[in-house]
């Protein structure tokens, strides 16, 4: 009688420890089962009914029951996990994408363990599933507004650096006093920009249709040192040419071979007028992104402002120490040229010539020929000079019809020689003006040598004068030294 009150009293207990676990199971917030080795559901909770979408943990398990056709949105992640599962008969925490019933998507995280019987084959799995697609949504999100946040610091450092170097690039190039100046210091700046690309810098030569390289970086591109205007749609058309796969597009005549995999030709603009063009080549596609358009743009920029300041620089300086008509040097950059000249020599002890030339008649000239004519004899009698001295020697129009030579390191024997060859050529000059030849002309010239003659500029110029006034007298058309 004992007995069976102690095995009723036992079985009540059971029941209502039964109970219990009943009610863990089916209270519980995550989802819970059990599956065959084929992972069809034997056992499924409430909650785990509802986490995939199902009226009834019932409903779940009628109808999931093909587990290769069920709903994992990545079937090969979902093989990785039954594999690591049966080798390790235990899983913890594994995170994959399931569809639900409606087909929608959701995150879920299993843990899940094998129970095999005494010979070690799988009987059945058991485990938990959660719905994680809140947290991990939240976590996509802040990890694309942590890259984002990365790439926008990325962007911003890359745009201060190109900020630096565009202004010590403008500094720069505020320093440069003439053009072929720039040119190297451009090509320098840019090495340093463009980094590890390749590029040049060409300008337009004024007057030809030609575009010619200046400068030039990163690793060597041959390609023609000249080429016409017509040979870059940069050019042609005033605004940015920019390819992005030189294997589709229209490419530029003047680049090389093989061409650059992208590239891009900045026309650089100042005043309307195209100076020349900023060419960038990029070895791979994709790397011309629209930042590094933006930059080459902004470069080519201030490289354009820089050019045409010296450029305008370099017209005035020109202006005001050239005679516009025969481009020779005017008398107030020679004089300034001569007492250089003459402290060099006296310092090297050297000799210096210096010749004065008159035409003879010009005044008849003018009168039997008009003015204009005279004004085309006179600019081909600078020509002629031109032509006839040595480099290091300055030629120019002391005024009127007026010439003066300064010689470097001419003794008068050189000097005599040169005013004699200058006498015979300009009587072979042929001039013609509006199809009237102007017959032949002759010149004056007095000669006279430093230290011989005089020891200053002045002195010189005087005595060349005396001699010049000596031809005169003599019969012109000859040279002649102060004696
Ligand atoms: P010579 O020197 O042989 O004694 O005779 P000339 O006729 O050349 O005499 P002079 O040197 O006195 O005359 C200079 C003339 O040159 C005066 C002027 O008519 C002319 N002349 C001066 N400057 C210019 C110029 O810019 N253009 C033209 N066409 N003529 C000029
Ligand atoms: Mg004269
Ligand atoms: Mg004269």
């Amino acid at each position: 009688m004992e007995q069976v009150q102690s095995l009723r009293h036992e079985v009540e207990q059971l029941k209502s420890l039964e109970g219990k676990y009943r009610n863990i199971f089916l209270n519980a917030v995550e989802g819970i089962f059990q599956s065959t080795p084929s992972g069809r559901f034997l056992v499924a909770n409430p909650a785990l009914a509802r986490i995939l979408g199902y009226a009834s943990p019932e409903e779940l398990i009628a109808e999931r029951t093909d587990i290769e056709k069920q709903h994992y949105v990545e079937p090969q992640r979902r093989r990785e996990f039954q594999q690591s599962l049966d080798e390790n008969s235990i899983i913890r925490e594994f995170e994959y994408q399931v569809y639900r019933k409606d087909g929608t998507r959701i995150w879920v995280s299993e843990t899940c363990r094998a129970v095999r019987d005494a010979s070690g084959a799988v009987l059945y799995y058991e485990g938990t599933i959660q719905d994680i697609t809140h947290r991990r949504s939240t976590e996509e999100a802040l990890q694309e507004a942590n890259e984002q946040l990365a790439s926008w610091v990325n962007e911003l450092q890359q745009r201060t650096r190109e900020m630096t170097l565009l202004s010590e690039m403008g500094d720069l190039l505020q320093a440069c006093l003439t053009l072929p100046e720039a040119y190297v210091a451009i090509g320098q700046i840019a090495r340093q920009l463009f980094a590890p690309e390749s590029g040049t810098l060409s300008v337009t030569k004024t007057a030809q249709n030609l575009v010619e390289v200046v400068a030039a970086w990163g690793p060597a591109l041959g390609g023609e040192p000249v080429f016409t205007h017509e040979g870059c749609w940069a050019l042609r058309r005033g605004r940015v040419h920019h390819i992005e796969d030189s294997s589709d597009g229209l490419l530029c005549k003047h680049l090389y071979k093989p061409p650059p995999a992208a590239y891009i030709c900045v026309p650089m603009m100042a005043q309307g007028e195209a100076l020349g063009i900023l060419h960038l080549g990029y070895q791979e596609v994709g790397r011309l992104t629209e930042s590094k358009q933006r930059f080459a743009v902004a470069v080519a920029e201030h490289v354009a402002l820089a050019l045409s300041n010296l450029k305008l620089h370099e017209t005035l300086r020109s202006q005001s120490i050239r005679d516009p008509l025969t481009g020779l040097f005017n008398r107030r950059f020679m004089e300034e040229s001569l007492v250089r000249e003459v402290l060099r020599a006296a310092r090297n002890q050297g000799p210096l010539g210096v010749i004065m030339i008159d035409l003879d008649g010009f005044k008849s000239f003018n009168d039997t020929f008009g003015h204009d004519a005279g004004d085309t004899l006179l600019r081909e009698f600078g020509f002629l000079l031109r032509n006839t001295i040595r480099a290091e020697d300055i030629a120019c129009r002391y005024g009127g019809e007026e010439f003066t030579l300064i010689l470097p390191e001419a003794t008068l024997e050189a000097t005599l020689e040169r005013a004699e060859q200058i006498r015979e050529e300009i009587k072979r000059l042929k001039v013609l003006h509006r199809d009237q030849d102007l017959g032949q002309v002759t010149v004056s010239l007095g000669v006279a040598v430093f230290p011989n003659h005089g020891t200053t500029g002045e002195a010189l110029l005087r005595a060349a004068d005396t001699a010049l006034y000596r031809a005169k007298i003599d019969g012109r058309d000859r040279v002649a030294v102060k004696t």
